[in-house]
């Protein structure tokens, strides 16, 4: 079976850079336009605005899943598929890692990076790491060269055993997300 419903991480802010909306923007239309049907936070702020607008234009389906109190800011988008409403950002995080079959990191800040953070530590629950869903950074003009240092760093330093983490994949360029969300197949 391939993956049908991938999650997409992603900043509330746009970031310095518009190298990071313009992937944003084409990771929802490449998601749209390839069926995957995209899950995320549910707000019309920064990336993820422009990921969920991109992917519902490109005819997508779009399930925003979000707290309430970003319902109550008026920061909740009311043009998509589906909206979630749950209490708060922990059942929103728990909601999001059961429903994804894969997973996608964009530019973003300490919220991206609690929720990759978060979602790769689920691994014990899989058991085979074969089993386990991809979970994808995009590494746009570098903005992840740090942690993927950090990571290297806790490799080397015995606190990260590489064979447990076949899931993690980066990736530059749509090119590169698109297959491994088309590569990989979910039991
Ligand atoms: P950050 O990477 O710090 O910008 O945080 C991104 C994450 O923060 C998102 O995935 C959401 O979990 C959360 N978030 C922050 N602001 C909003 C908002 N206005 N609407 C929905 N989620 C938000």
């Amino acid at each position: 079976m391939t993956y049908k419903n991938v999650v997409v991480y992603c900043g509330s802010h746009f970031g310095n850079d518009p190298a990071y909306a313009a992937f944003a923007g084409e990771l929802g239309e490449a998601l749209g336009k390839n069926h995957f049907r995209m899950i995320y936070g549910g707000g019309t702020v920064g990336l993820m605005g422009i990921c969920a607008d991109a992917a519902m234009a490109a005819g997508g389906e779009v399930t925003g899943i979000i707290p309430e109190v970003f319902i109550a800011k008026e920061q909740a988008h009311r043009g998509l598929t589906a909206l979630i409403e749950v209490p708060d950002m922990t059942v929103r995080k728990q909601r999001m890692i059961e429903m994804g079959d894969a997973f996608i990191i964009l530019p973003g800040g300490i919220g991206t990076l609690e929720e990759l953070a978060d979602t790769a530590n689920q691994r014990h629950i899989y058991g085979d790491p074969f089993a386990q869903p991809p979970i994808i950074i995009c590494n746009i003009e570098h903005i992840y060269d740090g942690l993927l240092a950090q990571i290297k760093t806790w490799e080397e330093a015995g606190f990260i055993e590489p064979s447990e983490w076949g899931n993690l994949h980066v990736a530059e360029t749509m090119e590169e997300v698109m297959g491994i969300l088309k590569m990989k197949t979910k039991q």
